[in-house]
């Protein structure tokens, strides 16, 4: 598990309450803001942005991956996700896995509103993710072939 000092988690969470001010939530009203750090020391940002297509909408932490991978990124660290939930927010379970394509052990820091934070890593939220090796088998199986002992 990646380790992080008190001032790097913080400025983490604090940048997340920062981008949660620009989620596009108009038909949820519930505004999340993510920040993610990278293996190479930068930060990126996302908000959750809703669609009247309620289905194409997109969370917090799928927006900063996107900007991240989109600059470059492969790797990363801790991602701080921001929310009104006295618990903390977790990310839904489409976004941990999208989110494992990019280090299953990140950190995942859960922002308070009071300030606090909690943190548990990837792979305590999603411990079995679907992986490019599972890809990478099942091409080697041809499309057509039904497998030995399935009737
Ligand atoms: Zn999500």
């Amino acid at each position: 598990m990646p380790r992080l000092d008190d001032a790097q988690l913080e400025s983490l969470v604090s940048r997340a309450w920062e981008a949660r001010l620009n989620a596009y939530a108009p038909y949820s009203q519930f505004h999340v803001g993510a920040a993610l750090l990278t293996a190479d020391g930068r930060v990126f940002t996302g908000a959750n942005v809703e669609n009247a297509s309620l289905g194409l909408s997109m969370c917090a932490e799928r927006v900063a991956i996107g900007a991240a991978a989109a600059a470059g990124a492969r790797s990363v660290v801790a991602i701080a996700v921001a929310g009104v939930d006295d618990n903390g927010v977790f990310p839904c379970g489409g976004c941990r896995q999208v989110l494992s394509e990019f280090s299953p052990s990140m950190l995942i820091l859960r922002c308070r509103p009071d300030g606090t934070y909690s943190i548990t890593s990837l792979e305590q939220l999603l411990s079995s993710p679907f992986t490019g090796e599972s890809v990478e088998k099942g091409k080697k199986t041809q499309s057509e072939s039904i497998p030995a002992g399935v009737s």
